[in-house]
């Protein structure tokens, strides 16, 4: 009988990150870690799997990621669970049940880590993909906006991402936003013809949420619509203008937008994205706003927050535009030729390894030439050619690569020679 060959793939909208990508990766997490702990933020790490409840209650049921979006399924005791499709929800969880209000009056945190949500896949977008995601809880003033606001953007310009645009606006607070709403489902009641069955259901419980629909018609439909900045009320005003300040003196250029909604509920006052015009459609890099009701909506005090997701494909996509990285060659590539050699090189090359000094031998046999390639492939800055007679003499050839200097180095100066003096 012939066993049917079966092609595993991985699911649609699910990438693997191979090792040619992983010095993009490295360097937007590392750079990040140093800027975030600069500033105070302090990582924490959460679970990918959540209650599906938090996300409907923190995000809202009339969002698109609560109501297509969603990884949902139930466990063995019929709970309904998710794959988690954002982090700030799930950090306010975090927060609320681990009491960290009580550990310190202002919590500044950061996460790294994959989000799932399925949307239709194209460049840019995925159904896995991932978030450095930043929040600062516990503080209501236009000051930690600016720090927000002006932290993402040293992470991104840092980065030398640019050519990016930073759009800001404000949603109002629970003074002014519903006579917004009020405005707009009046003025939306006289187009629900126009929109589409989604939206003339939102226009009804969540009129806001028409402002993400992606239809042609809809977004037609709000041509002529109210603006938010006509409602916010003072507070709302002085708040957005002082921040404006902060960032002008901060040398950061940013457009005021009226339109940015961002499609989640949990927002009150600032929202922002960072666009960049050199990805295609997918041309948002980062995205965020304040939430100051979120964390008493899920059940915790009042802590008034805001924070930011930068999208990391989408960042790793402008700094390959930058620059080429490519994964790290090894220092040392030992050459040996013989067996005793290759034993000897086989002792050596641990001990190298053991100093943290990255090294590589060839697996199997093979020629002087075919093993001098194969450290050029590696990109080795060093090569060791050890053959018998250099085991007999105590001595190996070192061969600098970028230079092709060759010299002879006594076996027992060569961690010396490799290492340098041992620092204390
Ligand atoms: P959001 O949580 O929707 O505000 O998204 C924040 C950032 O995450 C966006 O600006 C994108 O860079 C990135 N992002 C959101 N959804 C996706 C996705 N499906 N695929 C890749 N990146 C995404």
């Amino acid at each position: 009988m012939v066993e049917e060959t079966v092609e595993f793939r991985s699911v649609r909208g699910f990438h693997d990150i191979l090792p040619e990508e992983i010095a993009y990766w490295q360097r937007l997490e590392s750079f990040s870690r140093r800027i975030l702990e600069a500033h105070g933020f302090k990582e924490l790490r959460l679970p990918v799997l959540e209650m599906a409840s938090l996300f409907k209650r923190g995000i809202g049921e009339e969002t698109d990621i609560v109501s297509k979006e969603m990884y949902l399924f139930s466990d063995p005791k019929g709970r309904e669970l998710c794959l988690r499709p954002e982090a700030t929800s799930q950090i306010v969880r975090a927060y609320i049940q681990n009491r960290m209000d009580l550990k310190e009056p202002i919590s500044k945190l950061y996460l790294i880590g994959p989000m799932f949500r399925h949307e239709r896949p194209q460049k840019g977008r995925y159904r896995q993909f991932h978030q450095i995601d930043v929040e600062l809880i516990g503080d209501r003033g236009p000051i930690s906006d600016a720090e927000i606001l002006i932290l993402l953007w040293r992470i991104l310009q840092g980065l030398g991402m640019g050519d990016l645009v930073l759009t800001i606006n404000s949603l109002g607070c629970e003074v002014c936003r519903p006579h917004f709403k009020s405005h707009l489902k009046e003025f939306l009641r006289d187009k629900r013809e126009g929109l589409c069955p989604d939206c003339q259901r939102r226009s009804e419980k969540n009129p806001l949420r028409v402002f993400d629909c992606k239809e042609a018609q809809c977004k037609a439909s709000l041509e002529g619509a109210p603006r938010i900045d006509e409602s916010w009320c003072g507070d709302c005003t002085d708040h957005l203008r002082a921040i404006l300040d902060l960032l002008s003196e901060a040398g950061i250029p940013y457009i005021l937008d009226s339109r940015l909604m961002r499609g989640l509920d949990y927002y009150t006052r600032t929202a922002f994205e960072v666009k960049t015009k050199a990805l295609g459609a997918q041309d948002a890099v980062a995205g965020g706003g304040r939430y100051d009701r979120l964390i008493s909506t899920l059940g915790g005090p009042d802590r008034p927050s805001i924070g930011f997701a930068i999208g990391m494909e989408r960042a790793i996509e402008l700094l390959k535009l930058n620059e080429a990285l490519r994964p790290e060659g090894p220092k040392v590539f030992i050459a040996s030729l013989g067996f005793r050699a290759r034993l000897f090189a086989f002792k050596l090359m641990m001990e190298l390894r053991a100093r943290e000094l990255k090294t590589e031998m060839a697996y199997g046999e093979s020629s002087l030439k075919s093993q001098m390639r194969q450290a050029t492939r590696y990109r080795a800055e060093y090569v060791l050619i050890i053959g018998d007679e250099e085991l007999e003499a105590g001595t190996v050839t070192l061969k600098e690569m970028n230079s092709g200097e060759q010299t002879q180095v006594k076996i027992s100066d060569l961690i010396r020679r490799l290492i340098g003096p041992k620092t204390p």
